[in-house]
């Protein structure tokens, strides 16, 4: 297949471009890098700096790609909330414009990372696709506004396309792995204070979860690879399907400080804070349906081998 990326010198993009292209596909990304990293693309992919806004002004022929896998986005939880308009400008209209420009160069299917974070304060455990969304922050709306967007574009003019809604991605592969400036996420976070001596502060201890953190479901990166491979060789043309994808456990945030230190053989330094703007209290995902209908098998859900990877890319970089 001949696959464009977007947002593919970005984390979850880069693992993308690299797991597709082991897999002999023909792969292109698109990164403005305003977030992602020149030497994060794989070798073999040809790059392209530039806007998914502008599809047809880098790109003319028609039918040159088979597929459009949207990985670029805005991803932080709480600058969502407090810088709102960037994230309605980049993450929405950036999609809308990206959807012109795929109907204009003719790409017939798409695969968009979706998230957890649509379903919010969900009142519901394990989600499923049909529990209600209910997103607590912007960023969370925004992507549940892109999904609609797609959804009326595959009804409309024939795209084949699918969300997968990610739950909490960690891990690493074949030398990409997770690299943000700053970085906001529980598990390289408490890596990196590790590494560094710091503190990790744990956001909100009075949550209505056993030990009063919140819960999350990990997923590793190289299972979402996967996931995106198998829709898009199974979708079906003027078809938008919504699939979940975690592993169906719940860690608390204690829980996964625990974990880090099963794996490193080192303490985190644990300090309690206040709540973080936005943060649902507990995501755990039925993936019941992506297994079923497409027959996706995690190949690795155990956590401690999910951070392993992570602190062993860490190592390296
Ligand atoms: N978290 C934390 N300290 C940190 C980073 C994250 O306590 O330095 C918590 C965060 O409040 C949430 C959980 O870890 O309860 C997962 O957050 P993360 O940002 O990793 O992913 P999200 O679920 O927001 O996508």
């Amino acid at each position: 297949m001949k696959i464009l990326v977007t947002g593919g010198a970005g984390y979850i993009g880069s693992v993308m471009a690299r797991y597709f292209l082991d897999q002999g596909d023909t792969v292109t990304v698109l990164d403005n890098l305003s977030r992602g990293y020149l030497d994060a693309v794989p070798q073999g992919a040809i790059f392209v700096q530039g806007e998914i806004s502008d599809l047809p002004k880098y790109f003319t022929e028609t039918n040159q790609f088979d597929a459009v896998v949207h990985m670029a986005a805005h991803s932080r939880v709480e600058e969502s909330v407090s810088n709102p308009e960037l994230y309605w400008h980049n993450n929405v209209i950036g999609t809308i414009k990206l959807l012109d420009g795929m109907r204009k160069l003719e790409i017939p299917k798409l695969v968009f990372a979706s998230t957890a974070a649509v379903y919010g304060r969900a009142g519901q455990s394990p989600i499923t696709e049909d529990t209600p969304p209910n997103p607590l922050n912007t960023y969370g709306m925004t992507k549940l506004t892109m999904d609609m967007a797609i959804a009326s574009e595959a009804q409309a003019h024939g795209l084949s396309a699918a969300s997968l809604r990610f739950f909490n991605v960690t891990g690493a592969y074949r030398g990409a792995g997770e690299r943000h400036n700053p970085e906001t996420h529980l598990i390289p976070t408490a890596l990196k204070s590790i590494v560094e001596g710091r503190v990790i502060k744990i956001f909100g201890s009075d949550y209505p979860t056993p030990d009063g953190t919140c819960i999350r479901d990990y997923i590793h990166v190289v299972d979402l690879a996967l996931a995106a491979k198998l829709a898009l060789e199974k979708m079906k043309s003027s078809n938008h399907n919504i699939f979940n994808l975690g592993n169906g456990d719940g860690f608390s945030n204690l829980e996964v400080i625990d974990a880090i230190k099963n794996v490193t053989g080192k303490t985190p330094k644990v300090e309690f804070a206040p709540r973080r703007q936005g943060d649902a209290p507990s995501l755990v995902a039925s993936s019941k349906k992506i297994r079923q209908e497409l027959g996706w098998v995690p190949t690795k859900p155990d956590l401690e081998e999910m951070i392993l990877d992570l602190w062993n890319f860490e190592n390296r970089h």
